[in-house]
């Protein structure tokens, strides 16, 4: 019997449980796609990498160190699938606004079997085997394997008929890794809107397979055929402007807003900043607004205060970590307490947290303090390169070394 899986929301924690896969990371390649009580194969760092409890470039690193990069090119080229959902969604932010508008006004419209349906697979009764279960795992611990949710998705959009975009809001709900990039563009990938004319068609035997006969599908239950889902073209705009991406450079006395979008602070841009004060207040209202279950809000604010924990030490400032109804008004409040000068952050990735950061920019704007929004050079760097397909990007990341 496997232990039940676990996600603690620390950099010391995800640091541990990378230590513990680097000796398996050169077998990944070969046992990624076998979904297995536990993920015992896979790196399970998403949550933390999600959150940037760990960098990207942090991981990558240390596979590379320990392996020859033939024997971990697979993994390292997963690692940066999230910067390329990240930069994609960037120049089309349109993907995640249309789906945010789409999920009230769809779950209104459902058909009474779809209703019924939907009920089905909230109660873990649809009787197909391994979703059923999926949809449990999903909830009890925040997580999937990849696999599994490729197949979840599929099942959802083509043998139960019901909108992705559910699906996708279902997801987003109880993942711990919750990402809007990576999970809205992946569903968008699974009904062949990300790929034109490329849908993810699950079957009965490659469930089987991967999940080594744990679960083994009725084929004549699954759809065989996908169906075509269309949509208008997303507009693309420019994902930064060159102030994001200058060196940090200022001057006085600096406070640093931290959010659980980049969580180590005290590596890359920011590290050798003076900051005065550091305020990690938590948005009563996020969890609503982003349709976070408790279980993940709880997590996301422990990986918040973790972050918090570490950054008072590194830069020797005093933080507020409280809750609070109004974000902007909390941070104008702590501005003027501590007779700040300037306020940074990273700024936050399209999803929930933009809003609030544009909140708080205009907070503290009527109040006369600037935020100077930055991005990490590995975003500036990469985020343009996110245009096309995968592997035209990987391809430049693979060629330049
Ligand atoms: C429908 C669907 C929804 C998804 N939603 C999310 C989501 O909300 N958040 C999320 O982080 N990932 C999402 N993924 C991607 C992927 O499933 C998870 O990142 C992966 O399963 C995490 O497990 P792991 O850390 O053990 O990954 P590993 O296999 O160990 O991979 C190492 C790291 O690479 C990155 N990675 C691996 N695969 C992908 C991928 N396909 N896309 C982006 N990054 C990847 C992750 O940071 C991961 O931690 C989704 C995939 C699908 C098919």
């Amino acid at each position: 019997m496997a232990e039940p899986l676990t996600f603690i929301p620390t950099r010391a924690a995800a640091s541990a449980r990378l230590a513990e896969f680097l000796p398996i990371a050169g077998r990944y390649a070969a046992d990624r796609n076998f979904v297995r009580p536990g993920h015992p194969n896979i790196s399970r760092l998403s949550p933390s990498i999600q959150k940037r409890l760990l960098l990207e470039e942090e991981v990558i690193d240390a596979a590379r160190a320990r392996w020859p990069f033939e024997a971990v090119e697979k993994f390292v080229q997963e690692v940066y699938w999230r910067t390329y959902w990240k930069g994609w969604l960037e120049q089309r932010p349109e993907a995640w606004s249309r789906w945010v508008e789409a999920v009230p006004r769809l779950r209104d419209a459902l058909s009474a079997e779809q209703r019924s349906t939907l009920e089905a697979v909230l109660a873990g009764r649809t009787g197909i085997a391994g979703f059923d279960a999926w949809a449990q795992e999903l909830v009890e611990t925040g997580y999937l394997h990849n696999h599994a949710r490729m197949w979840f998705a599929s099942l959802w959009i083509f043998t139960l008929k019901l909108p992705w975009e559910l699906g996708a809001a279902f997801f987003y709900k109880h993942l711990l890794d919750g990402d809007v990039a990576s999970n809205t563009l992946s569903w968008r990938w699974v009904a062949g809107l990300q790929t034109p004319g490329k849908t993810y068609l699950a079957r009965a035997d490659n469930i089987a397979h991967y999940t080594e006969g744990r679960h083994v599908p009725d084929a004549a239950r699954l759809a065989t055929q996908p169906f075509p889902i269309t949509e208008e073209p997303l507009p693309k705009v420019p994902a930064w402007s060159e102030d994001q991406t200058a060196a940090v450079d200022v001057q006085g006395r600096v406070g640093l807003w931290l959010h659980p979008e980049d969580l180590a602070v005290e590596r890359g841009e920011f590290a050798g900043l003076n900051f005065e004060s550091i305020n990690a207040s938590w948005p009563s209202g996020i969890a609503t607004a982003a349709g976070w279950s408790p279980k993940v809000a709880q997590w996301t604010r422990a990986a918040l205060e973790d972050g918090a924990l570490r950054a008072a030490k590194h830069f020797g400032a005093d933080v507020i970590a409280s809750e609070t109804p109004v974000l902007g008004s909390t941070m104008v409040e702590w501005a003027q307490a501590r007779k700040l000068s300037v306020v940074v952050a990273y700024r936050p990735f399209v999803g929930p947290w933009l809003p609030e950061a544009l909140d708080v920019e205009a907070a503290l704007a009527k109040a006369g303090f600037t935020l100077h929004w930055r991005r990490r050079a590995w975003d500036a760097t990469l985020f343009p390169h996110a245009t096309r397909g995968y592997f035209p990007f990987w391809e430049r990341i693979r060629s330049a070394g």
